[in-house]
């Protein structure tokens, strides 16, 4: 995790609960995404039906998790939250789904790391809510068939690109969460500072949200840094020049980017003469794991215009040039 420590995540998942927005109204942002699911929401509870299996895709911090909860409790269902990685075996699949009520949320994250036998097991919960599964092994081995309550999966993940199609397939509702503007991530830093009772005036809201790359959990994280800034060296308020040398101080630059992102782009400039370079060697030369770069770093540089992905490699644009105040070479062409 960036930001923190270890030790600091326990306080750190209070809070996080403490903010998490609990209903469709409290979620700020991403209208597109609000707007449709609040009207299949509204159809499905018309209908007395479970909600359609949604696929929510998105970098990490931008509201998957929070989405799901929200689909939970104005579905009136309860909540069962795994992960892709978790389910090891089919077993553990089948456990979750014969313990959900009717109209409950299944929530898988990162789940195009599901292994492929636990995969299988879902398609016919998803597609007839029908668990098909084989017990023992040898010739006592065999096939046993329940059914299931009607539930709505959903499923979270970095890549849409990551999943099998015969998964994706089964989504009937696909959702790709956007990085936030900056007034609405300025709205999200207000609301967050009004919960924990931080005074803070609009100026220092739009200085955090300016520099949170797109990110709420970001945004929140640097609101409780600058938070200690503020009642160490200033009088507990948050302004604009506090904001300001908070966000100095952790290292987090003008644009948002932290020592990673900055390390990521001196490296593509410095070691590969800006690219073309492929994710491998890359990865190596940061010491960063290629999904690290891939999910969390590379997204919001590329939004941003920095990084280009063309098919012989990434590419730093001149913007990355322009940033550390170094010469654009001539035959840079964007
Ligand atoms: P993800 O599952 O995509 O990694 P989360 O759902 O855990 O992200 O969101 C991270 C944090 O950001 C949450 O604790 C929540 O408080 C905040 N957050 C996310 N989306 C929103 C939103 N639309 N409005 C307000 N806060 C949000």
């Amino acid at each position: 995790d960036r930001l923190i420590s270890g030790t600091a995540k326990e306080r750190e998942e209070q809070y996080d609960r403490a903010i998490r927005p609990l209903s469709l109204t409290e979620y700020i942002g991403q209208p597109v995404v609000r707007d449709q699911m609040s009207l299949f929401i509204e159809a499905a509870k018309q209908r007395e039906e479970a909600l359609d299996h949604t696929l929510i895709f998105g970098p990490p911090g931008l509201g998957k998790t929070t989405l799901a909860n929200i689909i939970a409790s104005e579905m009136g269902g309860s909540l069962k939250s795994t992960s892709g990685p978790v389910l090891e075996r089919a077993g553990d699949l089948a456990a979750l789904l014969t313990n959900l009520n009717s109209g409950d949320v299944l929530f898988i994250d990162e789940i195009h790391r599901l292994p492929p036998v636990v995969e299988e097991i879902l398609y016919p919960a998803m597609e007839d809510f029908q668990l098909d599964i084989m017990i023992g092994e040898g010739p006592a081995a065999r096939s046993i068939k329940l059914d299931l309550p009607p539930f709505t999966l959903v499923g979270a993940t970095t890549r849409a690109g990551m999943l099998t199609n015969p998964l994706r397939d089964r989504f009937g509702i696909v959702q790709r969460l956007e990085f936030y503007s900056h007034p609405d991530l300025t709205q999200i830093v207000e609301r967050s500072a009004t919960i924990m009772q931080v005074p803070i005036v609009p100026e220092g809201a739009f200085e955090i949200a300016r520099r949170a790359r797109g990110t709420p959990r970001i945004a929140n994280r640097l609101l409780r840094r600058v938070r200690d800034f503020a009642q160490v060296r200033g009088t507990g308020e948050i302004t604009l020049q506090i904001a300001d040398q908070a966000l100095n101080m952790l290292d987090v630059d003008q644009h948002g980017f932290d020592h990673q992102d900055r390390r990521l782009l001196l490296a593509m400039i410095e070691k590969f003469d800006g690219g073309p370079v492929g994710i491998d060697s890359l990865a190596a030369a940061i010491s960063e794991e290629r999904h690290t770069i891939e999910d969390v770093l590379e997204p919001f540089l590329i939004q941003q215009g920095y990084i280009m992905r063309t098919p012989r490699g990434r590419m730093v644009t001149r913007h990355a040039y322009l940033h550390f105040g170094l010469p654009t070479p001539k035959n840079i062409y964007n």
